[in-house]
């Protein structure tokens, strides 16, 4: 029998509601899994057991008295540490925030709370979201648990791993440039950015703001459809979310694809994809058509921009974002031995922040200062409507398009660490998403020397319910995302539980 911790979340809540299992038990399996897995994968930056297991408990007592209970009472999930939490520690995994707790929720996570979600704890990422494999975090990398010796993704590697492995049922991370699809792709993990707009960012620790957007991950799109029917939806404490009512993502879910088309994009097949992952998403193809969709070839010419234009906007926004970390406000504050204000902020950033946080400051505020801001900023939004259009185009004559979510398997740690170039390359397919602002998903692909490789259907703005059903279908039809990681033994004691 499949242990507590390996349940889909639908068969959780089956058994939830038919008394087979409580919420106490399900939530120990998880955090009894997490001291089990924890000293080599290192998902969490902090572990909430005492809240979670009062909180299962509670949701027992209500089921037993009887009350209403929200569609996730019960379901142990995992936080990314840029979402606020109220009460707990909020991270970002910078020495900045390392004591910082937020005095409220994010709006995604009281709607979770609502529904009866279980929060077993934050999740480690990449310094304030910036980077693609876990290892920029202030405090440690998190590992694939795939492969000990490689990266999980990032940003939200964290989120990913501790889905990947049965840590937490589900979880929630950002994406910026493709920190929700990369991660998923590295791990064997169904990963959804959704459009802009479409999940509220309030109490999201910001980025860069016209490209930010909290997603799911999840082992399957049911699971997916269900956290994306909780965390949808107008927000009118996030100015950017869009009042637009909230289809039933379960309901989209109808196996079929029959008519589906699908276009695959030729920008997303050339030099630099390896081989390996180039196969599975060519044998994905030969799936969906044996489903039934249609397929046809599509250019999105500007494909090879993205990555400039991304690395010149989302600086520029991060360098404004990130200009409340003064020393006065929030957080960290060097004060010893420091004489003045202007001393104080710039001795706490120079501390406070790591290597890759400021360059990004460094080059944004470059982009943005005076005779540089045409040349660098406004080009780069140009470019941005290009890639934007590029889409419009295809969606003229697609449902979706199809291709691989990064161009290799999981990296070995410190493989790119010093280069950041090769670095930002990884997100060559997931950035134009953002720019352009539409929705798409990272679902398990299929394996490639027995690491993951995720396979990305982009969809137009709010086709995330296209996006949820054809994924679905596929899984249907291929058994890639039942498979779990084989973890190697452990090397040392599990550390006593806090
Ligand atoms: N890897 C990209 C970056 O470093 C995307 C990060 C993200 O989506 N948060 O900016």
């Amino acid at each position: 029998m499949a242990e507590l911790w390996q349940l889909s979340i639908s068969e959780a809540l089956d058994k939830l509601a038919r008394r087979e299992i409580s919420a106490a038990d399900l939530t120990r399996a998880h955090l009894d899994r997490i001291e089990a897995v924890e000293g080599r994968v290192r998902s969490f930056v902090t572990v909430t057991d005492q809240d979670a297991m009062r909180e299962a408990e509670q949701i027992d007592r209500m089921r037993g008295e009887g009350e209403a209970l929200g569609p996730l009472a019960g379901i142990p999930l995992a936080l990314k540490d840029v979402l606020c939490t109220k009460g707990v520690r909020t991270t970002c995994s910078s020495r900045m925030l390392e004591h910082f707790v937020p005095p409220y929720d994010a709006t995604v996570v009281s709607r979770l709370r609502q529904a009866g979600a279980i929060a077993v704890g934050k999740t480690n990422m990449d310094e304030f979201a910036m980077g693609s494999s876990t290892e920029n975090s202030a405090f440690f990398p998190t590992r694939n648990p795939w492969d000990l010796d490689r990266v999980p993704g990032g940003s939200s590697g964290g989120s990913a791993a501790a889905v990947a492995v049965g840590e937490a049922m589900g979880s929630l991370g950002s994406d910026t440039g493709g920190s929700v699809r990369q991660p998923g792709a590295l791990t064997n993990t169904v990963a959804l950015k959704p459009t802009y707009g479409r999940v509220s960012r309030f109490g999201l620790i910001a980025f860069a703001s016209s490209l930010d957007q909290i997603g799911p991950f999840a082992r399957s799109a049911r699971d997916a459809a269900h956290l994306m029917n909780v965390i949808a939806g107008y927000d009118r404490l996030d100015s950017t979310s869009v009042n637009r009512p909230t289809p039933d993502y379960l309901a989209a879910l109808t196996g079929d694809v029959k008519g589906l088309r699908i276009g695959v994009p030729k920008e997303y097949f050339v030099e630099g994809v390896e081989p390996g992952v180039k196969q599975v998403v060519d044998e994905a193809i030969k799936t969906f058509e044996g489903l039934g969709a249609e397929i046809g070839e599509v250019s999105l010419p500007h494909t090879r921009y993205g990555v400039a234009a991304y690395y010149i906007i989302a600086p520029a926004e991060c360098s404004a974002n990130l200009a409340r970390y003064d020393g006065v406000k929030y957080g960290f504050s060097a004060r010893d031995g420091v004489q003045d204000l202007v001393q104080t902020t710039a001795t706490t950033r120079a501390k406070g922040f790591g290597p890759e946080v400021k360059r990004r400051i460094m080059l944004g505020t470059y982009a943005l200062s005076a005779g540089y801001y045409d040349a660098y900023y406004l080009k780069a939004e140009k470019v941005r409507t290009l890639i934007k259009r590029d889409f419009d185009k295809a969606f003229e004559q697609f449902d979706v398009l199809i291709g691989p979510t990064s161009p290799t398997v999981a990296f070995k740690l410190n493989e790119k660490l010093s280069d950041p170039y090769a670095m930002y390359l990884n997100d060559v397919f997931t950035i134009p998403v953002n720019l352009a602002g539409n929705c798409a998903i990272s679902i398990p692909g299929g394996f490639s020397d027995g690491l993951p490789v995720g396979l990305q259907l982009i969809g137009p703005s709010f086709g995330e319910e296209t996006l949820l059903r054809a994924s679905d279908a596929f899984e249907h039809a291929t058994d890639f995302h039942t498979r779990w990681p084989a973890l190697p033994q452990q090397k040392r004691p599990p550390r006593a539980r806090k």
